[in-house]
């Protein structure tokens, strides 16, 4: 898939190797630069600093994004699932999606406990079949042994590595897809690589972002 981009985009870090550009549409980034970071700036420049859902404009200091697909249901960190909204409307919308979000605003009160029941069993029954619940179209073909990564086991892939491991157990799923830029490179999903690897699962759900690629 391709993600949204601006036509012009140039970030600079703190270190030198830190940095990413927009070259004929495809996005740079630079070795050492967080990924997460770079959505995050991608997004307010493409959508503004207004909260979607309420209009207001973003306090400063408080900047805040909303995933349109919750990570809960395994929604990633791309331009196209990120939109501005206030501290307040991203509470409120919780765990929903988008669309799920408006319908509930439209109902009167009463309903709104009942209609999040709802979708909550509908998430958790997307976490059986699937796993998560996020577009088909985002996801392309991928095998395990075409992933390209580094990964260095610290202690925040060992708390994800259980959450995961506990999730898989549960379900016989991720709860996520990883993310590739177009050669092939891991952007997101090391704790999945990693446990796939070692328990010989070949496919893993991936979502290949064709307009990025990682420069080393
Ligand atoms: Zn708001």
């Amino acid at each position: 898939m391709n993600i949204v981009l601006p036509n012009k985009f140039h970030y600079k870090g703190n270190s030198r190797h830190e940095s990413a550009v927009i070259e004929k549409e495809v996005l740079y980034i630079e070795k050492g630069t967080d990924f997460d970071e770079i959505m995050y700036q991608l997004t307010y420049m493409l959508k503004g600093r207004n909260c979607i859902y309420c209009g207001r404009p973003l306090e400063s200091k408080r900047k805040t994004l909303d995933h349109l697909y919750p990570r809960s249901i395994g929604g990633p960190t791309i331009t196209n699932n990120l939109a501005p909204a206030c501290k307040n409307c991203n509470n409120r919308k919780s765990d929903m999606t988008e669309q799920e979000f408006e319908e509930f605003c439209r109902l009167n009160g009463k309903d709104r406990e009942e209609f999040r029941k709802k979708v909550m069993r509908k998430h958790e029954n997307a976490r059986q079949s699937h796993g998560f619940l996020i577009p088909k179209r985002w996801f392309g073909n991928f095998s395990l042994k075409e992933v390209i990564t580094f990964i260095t086991f610290d202690e925040n892939i060992s708390k994800r590595y259980q959450k995961l491991e506990a999730f898989y157990r549960k379900y016989g799923n991720f709860d996520k897809p990883i993310v590739v830029d177009r050669n092939g490179f891991l952007l997101d999903g090391f704790g999945i690589v990693l446990f796939a690897k070692n328990k010989g699962i070949k496919e893993i759900p991936t979502i290949i972002l064709e307009n990025v690629q990682k420069r080393f």
